[in-house]
């Protein structure tokens, strides 16, 4: 079975298309009766300031243990979910179950959490969030709220008008996978970012790749000019941290210093990071 492409060529539908397309149609069946209240849980990344060796923050990820699937990957269950509408109801649970884990964190460790295109795409979507923020006793301005550029681009304006509801209420607002998306500079400009966060596909073979020494040293300049952070996600190894490093960059993500863990492996990152505060 063919398809024809934009511009005339026959595009052939391979097994792994197929095999593809039915694993979203079983993802989608298991999801729309899923127990998410139970079967979702949210892990955590820490971001490390390397000045310090200090846990600034953690970032929030979603994960699906699904009695019937297994382990799902939310970049596979969550863009069905935005598909068919069901990410409201994702994001509702998994904000609500995040903040409560930020809750027993000290209060100068901050928590990062994804929203989705819907999230952000309509005044009820932000109405909810913002509801969820305000009853969860965290200050607002402990956290913040990651978008990217794809997700700005499929309203603009009414994704704006979210985010800049949510800066008001005091949140920070960061942008996600940076580099990768579509979006123009000077829309990127109207937008009220306080953290830039550099994909990590520039990040692998930072000390041997001259191309993505460029882009990463590139936009390390940006966020300083910007007056923002930059966290540098994907760092796996220590000849790239030392790469970074030289570099400037203060703010990293990676599998070198931890993948995501369980909400009460979190307590380590913090006692280790008050050992380091207090030597330092
Ligand atoms: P993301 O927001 O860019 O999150 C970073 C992803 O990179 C995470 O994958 C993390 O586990 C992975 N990662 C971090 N450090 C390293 C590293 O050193 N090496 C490698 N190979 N990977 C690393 P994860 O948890 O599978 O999440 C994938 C994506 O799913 C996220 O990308 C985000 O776009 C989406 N996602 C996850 N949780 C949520 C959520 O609660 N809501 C929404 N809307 N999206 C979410
Ligand atoms: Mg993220
Ligand atoms: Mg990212
Ligand atoms: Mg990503």
């Amino acid at each position: 079975q063919g398809k024809r492409s934009n511009r005339g060529q026959v595009q052939v539908f391979t097994a792994e298309h197929v095999i593809a397309i039915e694993q979203n149609n079983q993802i989608e069946q298991v999801l729309s009766r899923a127990d998410l209240e139970a079967e979702l849980t949210v892990f955590f990344q820490p971001i490390i300031d390397v000045r310090e060796e200090r846990t600034v923050a953690f970032e929030a990820l979603a994960r699906w243990n699904s009695p019937e699937l297994g382990r799902v990957s939310p970049d596979a269950f969550i863009p069905v979910a935005e598909r068919t509408g069901q990410i409201g109801t994702l994001t509702c649970i998994l904000l609500k179950k995040a903040l409560a884990a930020a809750g027993a964190w000290p209060d100068d460790v901050r928590l990062s959490f994804n929203l989705s295109t819907h999230d952000i795409s309509s005044s009820d979507g932000v109405t909810t969030i913002v509801g969820i923020i305000m009853s969860s006793g965290i200050d607002p301005r402990r956290l913040d709220l990651e978008i990217t550029e794809t997700a700005m681009m499929y309203d603009f304006v009414q994704a704006k008008t979210s985010i800049d509801v949510l800066k008001l209420l005091g949140c920070g607002i960061a942008l996600d996978d940076f580099g990768t998306g579509y979006s123009s500079l000077s829309q990127l400009h109207a937008l009220p970012l306080t953290k830039l966060k550099i994909d990590r596909s520039f990040v692998s073979d930072l000390h041997k790749n001259p191309a993505s020494y460029k882009i990463v040293k590139s936009l390390l300049a940006l966020s300083q000019d910007m007056g923002i952070g930059c966290v540098v996600e994907g760092i796996e190894t220590s000849e790239e941290l030392d790469a970074l490093k030289k570099l400037g960059g203060v703010l990293v993500q990676g599998y070198y210093y931890s993948p995501p863990v369980a909400e009460n492996e979190t307590g380590k990152f913090l006692s280790e990071s008050d050992a380091a505060r207090k030597a330092g």
